[in-house]
């Protein structure tokens, strides 16, 4: 198992829209993936990664904006407050670009790596990031919030695509913000 390598599913993977299994007890095998994850989001340049991104069916996320490394479990919003709109990327919809209307300050709880209870606050992007990993916890993607025309552009723009194009498109898009 640890010398399995993690890859990023890409839009049109099932996975992706399934709902992910919450995890009862934190074992040493959690602990692994998250650090596969980190380092899969690391690589991928991303600041934040949900484990259905990375082809496992489990409630663990990820993230980074450059002020340290999370890695949760079972993550639930359990406040929200006001709102504001960033344009996002995915790392699951490489390419897309985004602009998602979310809440301003939020309160996270779950559990951490040892599985004790966490409570977290956020705001701003952090928040904005929590809320995009959780949505894929949740089977929904970014461009679940797109108009129909654009979401059609951009599956279609996909569907063109081999697998070795993702990379490419993926550092052509560096500058806007990949989950
Ligand atoms: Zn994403």
């Amino acid at each position: 198992m640890s010398e399995t390598r993690l890859s990023i599913r890409i839009l049109g993977d099932p996975i992706l829209r399934r709902k992910a299994k919450l995890v009862a007890e934190v074992t040493e095998v959690d602990r692994q993936v998250l650090s596969k994850m980190a380092r899969l989001m690391y690589d991928a340049q991303g600041i934040g990664l949900a484990a259905p991104q990375a082809g496992i069916d489990k409630s663990l996320i990820v993230i980074d904006i450059g002020s340290g490394l999370y890695k949760l479990i079972n993550p639930k919003i359990i406040s929200r407050e006001g709102t504001q709109s960033l344009e996002e990327g995915c790392l699951s919809v490489p390419g897309a670009s985004v602009k998602v209307r979310r809440s301003k300050v939020i309160k996270i709880k779950a559990l951490d790596e040892q599985g004790a209870a966490v409570t977290i606050d956020a705001q701003g992007l952090l928040a904005c990031v929590f809320q995009h990993e959780i949505d894929h916890l949740n089977g929904k993607l970014i461009i679940d919030y797109a108009s129909i025309l654009s979401r059609m552009r951009i599956k279609k723009k996909l569907e063109k695509l081999q697998s070795s194009q993702y990379e490419k498109l993926r550092e052509s898009k560096t500058e806007s913000r990949q989950l």
